[in-house]
């Protein structure tokens, strides 16, 4: 059993609680066991000083992939989720063989339990090959962990498949995460369609090719009542049409990963495969946009799509280089200096999406720090200021496109389960370690 930790006197921000004060956190057995002002340690407690730090529940991250493309292993990625203040990962299925059967969803399971970093949530596929054309058995994905179902990585093209996850999941209450793409229109595009992939003589990918998508799948929760999430909404056309949807009052859910909200197309000048991901980056119009979408909460929250891939892939030309990028260990960073320092959010509204919002989406255990509750918790510095130096991160991939800029706010410890599974702060703040 881990001692218990009493977090004193930092800035405890819960909105699941409505909480923003100055308070101590004390946790013990792996839960929360105390919020208040001058709590006393109980006897074996450690005593970290958290003045000038914001306390808050631990990040939620529904949209991330686990070693891809072969051999990252889970372990490191766990790792990074950690240092970047998260607590609990949502695994995509379009791993090589793919998360589609039980037994699949079981070790995607055990092997997060086994890590002991982040709590690993694995999602399971729609169908079975992520072909797009069997339905996987949901019932028994369901039973062995898994908390939604997606093909992300590819759409489920087949309409009429599509209207059946929409029916199939609402028995087992789970959403489908779509990846939203009608791939004839992306035609094997390679960043977003418009001046700069003229200038750089790329493939566009239009954002007709997510709009279309993302219409088909509003559509069809209508018609079913299921649970329908869309994944890294990147257009402005795909706000509109999530927005119509909710008015409504389909049950459609959506988010934006740090990415979309902080850079566009430009950001590839230079041919930088860093800069190189699905649903590519937008134009300045569509950034503004998503932007808006998530301070309205048409977008509910934000979600990384961290893709690990190696240097030597990423080191392709242009045209045959992977889609993706790393961003657990930037997010909040980025998150930060983009929509509270701007104004947009305040630490409140950013942890409401990127915590409260996301864990209630996938109904995970999560997000909060009601007394009780497991001691998810993810201390930080909001006006750290930091560069960005991808040889510094702990996950093994290097491929940010936020690599020499600074970041905003940094993540000082993680507690998962009440255990710290990351402290940047050493010894230094510890005040004291109680023992009678
Ligand atoms: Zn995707």
């Amino acid at each position: 059993m881990t001692r218990p930790i009493l977090l004193r006197g930092g800035r405890l921000i819960d909105p699941s609680q409505r909480l923003d004060d100055r308070l101590d956190l004390l946790v013990v057995g792996g839960r929360v066991a105390g919020i208040g002002r001058e709590l006393q340690p109980p006897e074996g407690a450690v005593v970290v000083e958290v003045s000038g730090l914001v306390v808050a529940p631990g990040l939620v991250d529904l949209h991330v992939h686990l070693r891809e493309p072969g051999d990252e292993h889970k372990e490191t990625i766990a790792r990074a989720a950690v240092a970047g203040g998260f607590t609990s990962i949502c695994a995509m299925p379009n791993t090589r063989p793919p998360i589609d059967d039980p037994a699949a969803v079981g070790f995607v399971r055990a092997e997060g339990q086994r890590a002991g970093f982040a709590h690993v949530y694995p999602v399971g596929a729609v169908s079975v090959g992520l072909l797009g054309e069997e339905m996987t058995e949901i019932g028994e994905l369901v039973a062995a962990g898994a908390v939604a179902v997606t093909d992300d990585g590819r759409p489920v093209w087949d309409s009429s498949l599509a209207r059946r996850v929409l029916e199939y999941t609402q028995a087992f209450e789970i959403p489908y995460f779509s990846h939203a793409e009608d791939l004839r229109l992306s035609a094997n595009g390679v960043m977003n369609h418009g001046a700069v992939s003229t200038a750089l003589g790329l493939r566009g990918i239009p954002n007709a090719a997510e709009d279309v998508a993302v219409a088909r799948d509003c559509i069809l929760a209508e018609l079913t009542g299921g649970q329908l999430h869309i994944q890294h909404v990147s257009t402005r056309g795909a706000v509109d049409i999530i927005r119509a949807a909710k008015a409504r009052g389909a049950r459609v859910s959506a988010e934006a990963t740090p990415h979309h909200l902080a850079l566009t197309d430009e950001a590839v000048r230079g041919y930088r495969t860093e800069a190189k991901m699905n649903p590519p980056l937008r134009s300045a119009a569509d950034v503004s946009a998503v932007r808006d979408a998530l301070v309205e909460g048409v977008i509910d929250c934000i979600a990384t799509d961290h893709a690990p891939h190696h240097y030597e892939d990423k080191e392709r030309e242009f045209d045959d280089a992977p889609f993706g990028v790393v961003g657990l260990e930037t997010a909040l960073g980025v998150c930060i200096r983009e929509l509270v320092l701007s104004g947009r959010l305040d630490l409140a509204d950013l942890i409401q999406r990127l915590s409260c919002r996301p864990a209630s989406i996938a109904r995970l255990a999560a997000g909060t720090l009601a007394e009780g509750a497991v001691a998810d918790v993810a201390v930080f510095d909001p006006d750290e200021r930091w560069v960005c130096n991808p040889d510094e991160f702990s996950g093994l991939s290097r491929n940010t496109p936020f690599a020499g800029q600074e970041l905003v706010g940094r993540v000082a410890m993680t507690l998962v389960g009440g255990r710290p599974v990351y402290d940047r702060m050493g010894s230094k703040r510890v005040a004291a370690s109680v023992s009678r």
